[in-house]
């Protein structure tokens, strides 16, 4: 096994530096870097550890001041992970409401999309835009770092389109 656990995610520098632009390009664009909350709606915490690999050296997407905040209220981004549990979803929605617009809202990995490995369970309430509007889809279980930046780089895009079409 090699050093990194036979890991390649991020072996690929191109791809890597493509991504780091395109971040850094939009941050420029809006004049701020784009402040995230993590929700999760009862994950098994995969998607969470990649969450925390992509703002963290390797990927950092940190350096341009895409981080965690502990409030919704203070968000531009909301990022829900898990199949959206029947304990959950109240929460989910709640901080929602309590983010200002305007938002974005990632679902990342399989299961707010479609409840993965949870899907036959009677507490799954997936998909999450059953009950919140999601702007960017992440598929994978987990996703990758890069599926989650890339996942940026469009919830940007789509915070670009709701600022310049007036929902400040
Ligand atoms: Fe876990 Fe997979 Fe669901 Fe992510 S998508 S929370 S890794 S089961």
């Amino acid at each position: 096994v090699p050093a990194n656990g036979g890991n390649t995610a991020g072996s690929n520098p191109s791809e890597r530096e493509m991504l780091e632009r395109e971040i850094s390009k939009l941050c420029k664009y809006i004049g701020r870097s784009p402040w995230v909350f993590h929700v999760n709606s009862g994950s098994c915490n995969g998607c969470d550890i990649e969450i925390i690999a992509a703002l963290t050296p390797r990927y950092d997407a940190e350096r341009f001041g895409v981080k965690l905040v502990g409030t919704p209220r203070h968000a531009d981004v909301l990022l829900v992970t898990g199949p959206v549990t029947d304990q959950s979803i109240e929460r989910v929605k709640l901080v929602y409401e309590q983010t200002p617009d305007p938002k974005v809202v990632m679902a990342i990995g399989a299961c707010p999309t479609g409840g993965s490995v949870f899907f036959e369970s009677p507490f799954t309430n997936a998909p999450l835009d059953k009950h919140i509007p999601v702007d960017v889809f992440v598929p994978g279980c987990p996703p990758r770092p890069e599926a989650i930046l890339y996942g940026v780089v469009l919830a940007l895009q789509k915070l670009i389109k709701k600022i310049e079409g007036g929902m400040e």
